[in-house]
């Protein structure tokens, strides 16, 4: 793990001083909530699928916007080991982990007699053990520091549930348990532990299955947004990457001391039906 050091720290940005690490941050929400946070004046590691140069490039960018070191590790979210190196490699170069995000994830749909197996060994692993193996990993350094952070990204689908998504929607009401089990487990150690819950939020995840939807009911793009995505959330209109990188900010901050254990809807009212 390469390090771009800068060093400018601003009375008026919450974190400085903090180090945030959040999983599957190369891409969609998770670069959304490590902007917020190098924002903020958070030291940010990277982690995450892509190619070298554009991540390199995402790095130098939040770094020279917002005079933070800026780290990247590779960790594959499907090795307890490469978990544990990650964690260990963030407290060996930037010296400490305040605020733990676990985001990365992945989606397939299929009806539950044709789910792959091997997709939903995949789907568990990073959706949901993954968080288990960083939060496990992260922890004894934060009850050190008596300060933590740690906020899992689930999803509308950790609290309510939609045909065809079996493994997606398990991992999600996984996490939503493991969020409250952390929580209880650190609450008297400044550390706390919440859950993210968003409806839909375009990101490539997303867009992945627009044309799949459209194929399926043989109807347009703009349809399968509307009837098909967003039929269920009662704003129509997707939630944004900017949304939950402010939330994932709050969250880390002083002002969010005493709130633990909750999974938080950021879905437009859909989990209110
Ligand atoms: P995305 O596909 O844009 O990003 C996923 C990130 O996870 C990428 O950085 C990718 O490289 C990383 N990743 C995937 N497999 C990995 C692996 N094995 N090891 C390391 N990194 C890996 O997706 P997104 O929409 O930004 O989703 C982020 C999180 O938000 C996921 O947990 C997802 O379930 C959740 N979520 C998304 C939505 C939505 O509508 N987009 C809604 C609710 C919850």
């Amino acid at each position: 793990m390469n390090i771009q050091v800068k060093t400018q720290d601003s009375a008026s940005r919450p974190l400085v001083g903090k180090v945030s690490l959040v999983t599957g941050s190369t891409s969609g929400i998770g670069l959304g909530i490590a902007r917020a946070l190098a924002e903020a004046g958070s030291d940010v590691v990277l982690n995450g699928l892509g190619v070298a140069a554009e991540i390199g490039k995402a790095r130098e960018k939040l770094a020279a916007e917002f005079n933070v070191r800026v780290g990247y590790s590779p960790a594959d979210m499907t090795s307890a080991g490469s978990i544990a190196e990650m964690v260990a490699a963030t407290l060996a170069e930037l010296g400490r982990l305040d605020v733990l995000v676990n985001n990365a994830g992945i989606q397939h749909v299929a009806p539950l007699e044709q789910f792959p197996v091997e997709k939903w060994d995949a789907i568990l692993a990073v959706n949901l053990s993954s968080a288990f193996h960083a939060t496990r990993a992260a922890l004894p350094s934060m009850r050190q520091n008596r300060f933590g952070r740690v906020i899992n990204i689930a999803s509308a689908h950790g609290l309510v549930a939609s045909p065809f998504k079996a493994a997606y929607v398990a991992a999600k009401h996984g996490i939503v348990g493991l969020t409250k089990v952390t929580a209880l487990e650190t609450a008297e150690e400044a550390i706390t532990c919440n859950a993210i819950c968003p409806g839909y939020v375009y990101t490539p995840l997303v867009e992945a299955q627009i044309d799949g939807q459209a194929k399926a009911h043989g109807i347009s793009r703009d349809q399968v947004i509307r009837d098909v995505l967003l039929a269920q959330q009662p704003n129509k209109r997707f939630a944004t990457v900017e949304e939950l990188g402010a939330l994932t900010v709050f969250l880390a901050s002083d002002a969010a001391s005493s709130i633990t254990g909750i999974a938080l809807p950021v879905d437009g009212g859909w989990t209110a039906h």
